[in-house]
């Protein structure tokens, strides 16, 4: 058993967007004056800025349309059904800080190798593979907060499952088919392109075990995922769960960077704060040298993970969700 066509088909289109939207940016990153980086890429930074959102907002898109297919259409005896607004997804990243400071990183890491001596080359490849992994996570989690926030504000839509991309990750795979609650936070990683199937009364999907996919696996596929000891200790017979740590580097999307950012209260001071303080140091974005004093960290936008977890009940989550302009 495995989860509907439409349901992995939807992950595929959606993971081809978040590479072609990383592959497009490769490009604008391709135009960086070596001689000057940090100024070239202000320069280039909106161009950067537009190819991401363009796809975000194409991966909300594909949401109305695929639930529609998939659980047919809500509209016809509920006209006013909720809809999904993809515009309101774009422009930030999973934890809702806003996409033109994060574009920044991936000069501040090629400017700190630079300065550390490195070979521009070098420089280049590591801030080009951070600005690939910011990419095509802001496509992917945009996709899968707009797919949560549909599923949520549709009653019969009880919960999901989780659907693992071609070729996931061992830490993915681990969870294939478990079935959570749609406002639990999806636990993802960096280039993570996972998605979900909406479970509902009529519709149950049967999705494989994480021990039914490793066994339709080549062997080859299984030193791919699991490495070659991996691979030998589960043709040994050790149980998947001892083997992989799923939790490891995994994360919900408004909780990268570990506590969660609960309100704009909580952005502009204590923890949330230093914590980004810290973060922009380690990047270079900030001197070493500066103290904390008058920093205001750019506050983040409430994302629907973080709605959920403020929610009293799921009626007061899609009431919010409106309230913020996700649906309408
Ligand atoms: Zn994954």
């Amino acid at each position: 058993m495995s989860p509907s066509p439409l349901a992995v088909a939807h992950v595929d289109a959606r993971q081809r967007l978040a590479l072609a939207t990383a592959l497009a940016t490769h490009r604008v990153w391709g135009r960086l004056d070596q001689d000057n980086l940090h100024q070239s890429w202000l320069g280039l930074v909106g161009d950067v800025l537009a190819i991401v959102m363009s796809g975000q907002v194409a991966a909300a898109q594909m949401t109305g349309p695929w639930l529609n297919e998939l659980l047919g259409s809500e509209n016809e005896d509920r006209p006013d059904a909720d809809q999904v607004v993809p515009e309101a997804f774009a422009g930030v990243d999973g934890a809702g800080r806003p996409l033109p400071g994060v574009l920044m990183a991936p000069v501040w890491t090629a400017l700190r190798l630079v300065t550390a001596g490195r070979p521009i080359v070098q420089a280049l490849v590591a801030g080009r593979s951070l600005l690939d992994a910011i990419a095509q996570t802001a496509v992917a989690d945009v996709g899968r907060a707009a797919d949560s926030v549909a599923m949520t504000a549709r009653p019969s839509v009880t919960g999901y499952i989780r659907v693992v991309e071609g070729g996931a990750c061992s830490r993915c795979l681990i969870l294939a088919g478990n079935e959570y609650q749609t406002d639990k936070a999806f636990l993802r990683h960096p280039r993570c392109n996972c998605g979900m199937e909406p479970v509902t009364r009529e519709h149950r999907p049967r999705p494989a075990s994480p021990n039914e996919l490793v066994a339709q696996m080549s062997e080859e596929q299984r030193r791919k995922t699991f490495g070659e000891a991996g691979a030998k200790a589960i043709a040994d017979g050790v149980d998947l769960g001892q083997l992989v740590n799923a939790r490891r580097g995994m994360s919900g999307a408004s909780v990268l960077g570990g506590r969660a950012v609960t309100t704009t209260e909580g952005t502009v001071r204590g923890e949330f704060r230093r914590r980004e303080f810290r973060r922009l140091q380690a990047e270079g974005a900030i001197p070493r040298s500066r103290s904390m004093r008058g920093f205001r960290p750019t506050v983040a936008r409430l994302m629907p993970e973080e709605i959920y977890r403020l929610a009293d009940d799921r009626q007061h989550a899609v009431q919010l969700l409106r309230q913020h302009g996700f649906i309408v």
